[in-house]
């Protein structure tokens, strides 16, 4: 049996959020723009964002203190600012941290009287309706039902469980046309882990690796330019579609070990989160026992071998980590009690598998 289920309508290409606005009016009279604090403001896409709604007659309020790795406490914070306008539906906007962040804050606001970390708590929780306007190519938020909060009082991140699909994701790679190199590679490096840990999940289907093996070869053709700093328009639309294509592909499977395993890295050693999983990346290939898919996936990317991906990700990926052994024990014990990331990697898997992933990634 296959299920599919991605319900947000997606406007991708230059102009989409211009071409196709009027479509917000369906959601009401008044918008909670959700961003960061600087970047917006500074690649076009709020001012864009404001002139459309003002053309369209939509009132809104902007919350723009959303930080990397959105807190539970920020969100607290948005959606008492969302309650007291008034608002109808929430706009994120930005990377994966104020579009992760407006759907936490629409689940807040349609239900007042939720409070605290009350949001883990109850399941299938609605939201006000979400509009996604990604300006990273990294997390596909824009076309998950997720929601990665920084939980300070565990100390750790996690996806909030509900669902909440953006209604609509209006996808325009120009947001991102100068986008600092390091930001661009963190964030592809999230894209392909999305599509890679899709691909090698137990959930994959034939329709989630049809877009998983589009977005290989999206990827891989991005590469030179990630190596070599100088990323052209042509790469970071194929990076914007292939971080797209990414999400679809964890909308349907979730995410697995490196992800799992990396939310301790940016948490405690404030890696960021696409480097966090890809640090891990190459010692979590080597941990399959059957490594067939692996190996296609690798082909796919014009790459001969686990030792090849290494060597490019050791390229791309520059960041040391200090740390030692009972931190790396310590990460492992927490790691072994999530079972949902568990059940996603199609092989059993020991502790010690897990430590080495760890180990051998972190220390060399
Ligand atoms: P981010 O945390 O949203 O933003 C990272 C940095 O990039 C911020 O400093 C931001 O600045 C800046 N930035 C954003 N767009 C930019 C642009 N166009 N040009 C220049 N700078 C820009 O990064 P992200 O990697 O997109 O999101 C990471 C978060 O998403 C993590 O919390 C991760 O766990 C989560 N995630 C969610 C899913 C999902 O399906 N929901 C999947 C994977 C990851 P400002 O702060 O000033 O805006
Ligand atoms: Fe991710």
């Amino acid at each position: 049996m296959i299920n599919y289920y991605m319900p947000t309508k997606v406007y991708f290409g230059s102009d989409s959020l211009k071409t196709h606005s009027n479509t917000m009016k369906n959601f009401g009279n008044k918008a909670l723009i959700v961003t960061g604090r600087n970047s917006s403001k500074k690649n076009g896409s709020l001012t864009e964002l404001v002139g459309e709604l003002e053309t369209l007659g939509i009132n809104y309020v902007i919350f723009d203190e959303i930080e990397e790795n959105p807190s539970l406490e920020t969100i607290l914070r948005g959606a008492e600012v969302g309650k007291s306008s008034g608002v109808d539906f929430l706009i994120g906007l930005g990377g994966g941290s104020p579009i992760d962040a407006s759907k936490a804050m629409g689940i807040y606001i349609k239900t007042p009287n939720l409070k605290d970390d009350d949001i883990f708590k109850f399941p299938n929780l609605d939201s006000l309706p979400i509009i996604a306007i990604p300006t990273t190519s990294g997390t596909g938020t824009e076309v998950t039902q997720y929601s990665i909060i920084t939980v300070h009082k565990e100390q750790t991140k996690k996806n909030f469980g509900q669902s909440v699909f953006p209604k609509i994701a209006f996808i325009d790679p120009k947001y991102t046309y100068n986008t600092p190199v390091d930001i661009t590679i963190n964030t592809a490096i999230d894209a392909f882990t999305h599509l890679a840990e899709g691909y090698l999940n137990t959930n994959s289907t034939i329709i989630s690796d049809s877009l998983a093996e589009k977005g290989f070869v999206l990827f891989s053709e991005s590469i030179d330019d990630l190596l070599r700093g100088n990323i052209t328009t042509t790469t970071r639309e194929k990076l914007m579609m292939a971080s797209t294509l990414a999400g679809m592909v964890i909308a349907q499977t979730g995410t697995s070990l490196p992800h799992g395993l990396g939310y301790a890295l940016t948490y405690n050693k404030g890696l960021p989160h696409g480097i966090a999983n890809g640090i891990l990346f190459a010692e979590y290939l080597k941990a399959f026992k059957f490594n067939d898919k692996v190996l296609k996936m690798l082909s796919i990317m014009g790459l001969e071998s686990i030792s090849d991906f290494e060597h490019l990700f050791d390229s791309l990926i520059t960041h040391k980590v200090q740390i030692d052994i009972d931190e790396i024990k310590s990460y492992t014990n927490s790691f072994i009690m999530n079972k949902a990331k568990l059940k996603n990697h199609p092989e059993s898997i020991s502790y010690d598998e897990i430590y080495l992933i760890y180990k051998k990634s972190l220390i060399k």
